[in-house]
């Protein structure tokens, strides 16, 4: 940390720089003073012992916070549902509308829903984003291509991953969405993704997702268990795989959703084969709560992953957004908080693990690099305009996202309340 008084800064005053963000309240309710230099945090320390930079920003009656990642987004889908309609509600219906519909999608279409989502999810925080993005033969490789853009158009704004996917893979009639898939990654797909519980034979679907991105060195996300069948638990498969073949480039499973339905012994067993494979478990809670238990009139179940099971285990937990406003959910805000937020009440996690769900997390599951306001860590930020974790998770409105050491989004919320003939009332706390 890098003091006033420490006499190199005396002796060689620096024409100021960088970004000094003055009077957040970090979540342990020490109030600091942050300065960013460059893509990193260069020092935090006590309100007014920091040189000055060229910008300031006064951060007092904000929580500044590592900022969230989302780890599962689709930006291919989003902002459909009002022209497509999902008449079961359910998973099932879902991906049929989807598939009859993506087709006739223009890639400029593609674009600008993509891109809206990812302004979307900036502006709440998350600083960088994994999106999945489907290559059935219809749409062919036209949506990765429209990402790819995208991501390319954004990148000095969020850091955007793209998860190549297929819901078949097996099989002699799949060769097409085999090469799709090839081709896809190379074309610049950061992970290999697909759905293998949705596939005649997942065992085979693993082998030729594993085998693909070792020979081109990437990650996997797989959607894995999205199902509240108790027979399906694929992802203890996919746990003793990666733990063979020592596969080094990173593996999540999102949703696994059957694992929450397993009795809490089977859970803990495959709980801590997932830790020991160190394979990333990524809950989407709003989606889950969405399409799951359509048919139960009665104590309809949650969807969720057996959360509180993989954190006893040790194991990397993250939330996700999973979709927005499309026919696999037809609401969503593409907001890290409202994730943390559907963690604490469906999920039953403190404010402290769902926010480190959605951030820490959220990271890890993606392969970046962990984030903390200390010095010598990136600058990737949120400022919310609230006094503690549990405030802005509950609705923290106004938000300053930082990402690359400088301010890319800014939100600011202003609520009047007009009173009786006129008269403003005064005195409201500020949203
Ligand atoms: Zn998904």
């Amino acid at each position: 940390m890098r003091q006033p008084t420490d006499p190199s800064i005396r002796a060689e005053p620096r024409s100021p720089d960088g970004l000094l963000l003055a009077g957040g309240q970090l979540a342990t309710g020490q109030v600091v003073d942050v300065r960013l230099h460059g893509l990193k945090i260069e020092a935090v320390g006590a309100p007014g012992t920091l040189p000055p930079a060229a910008e300031h920003l006064d951060l007092s009656g904000y929580l500044l916070l590592p900022a969230p990642a989302e780890p599962h987004a689709h930006f291919d889908t989003a902002l459909t549902a009002d022209r497509i309609p999902n008449p079961t509600g359910d998973l099932a219906g879902a991906v049929q509308a989807w598939l009859d519909y993506q087709g006739s999608v223009p890639r400029d279409d593609f674009v600008r829903r993509a891109t809206e989502a990812a302004l979307l999810g900036l502006a709440n925080g998350a600083t960088a984003i994994r999106t999945h993005v489907g290559i059935y033969e219809t749409v062919g490789v036209k949506a990765v291509e429209a990402l790819l853009e995208v991501r390319q158009a954004l990148r000095d704004l969020i850091d955007i991953q793209l998860v190549a996917l297929n819901v078949r893979l097996t099989g002699p009639e799949c060769k097409e969405l085999r090469a799709l898939l090839r081709a896809a990654v190379e074309m610049g797909a950061d992970v290999v993704g697909g759905c293998p519980h949705l596939d005649p034979d997942p065992a085979g679907y693993h082998s030729l997702v594993l085998s693909l991105a070792a020979e081109f060195g990437r990650p996997i996300d797989l959607h894995t268990d999205e199902t509240l069948d108790p027979a399906v638990l694929h992802l203890s498969q996919l746990a003793d795989l990666v733990a063979e073949a020592g596969f080094p480039h990173g593996v999540t499973a999102s949703h696994c959703v059957s694992l929450g339905v397993q009795p809490p012994e089977v859970a803990a067993q495959v709980a801590a084969r997932v830790a020991a494979s160190r394979v990333a478990v990524v809950c989407n809670p709003q989606t889950n709560l969405f399409l799951q238990g359509r048919g139960q009139r009665s104590t309809p179940v949650r969807g969720l992953t057996a959360l509180r099971a993989l954190l006893d285990a040790g194991a990397t937990v993250a939330g996700g957004g999973d979709n927005l406003r499309d026919p696999f959910n037809v609401v969503g805000r593409a907001d890290p908080l409202e994730t943390a937020s559907l963690l604490v009440t469906a999920g039953h996690l403190t404010p402290e693990e769902a926010y480190a769900a959605v951030s820490v997390g959220a990271r890890a599951a993606m392969g970046l690099a962990e984030l903390r306001v200390e010095a010598g860590f990136p600058g990737e930020l949120l400022a919310v305009r609230a006094s503690s974790l549990g405030e802005a998770i509950a609705g923290g409105t106004s938000r300053v996202v930082i990402h690359h050491g400088r301010v890319v989004s800014r939100t600011t919320v202003t609520r009047d309340y007009p009173g009786v003939n006129g008269t403003v009332l005064a005195s409201h706390p500020p949203p």
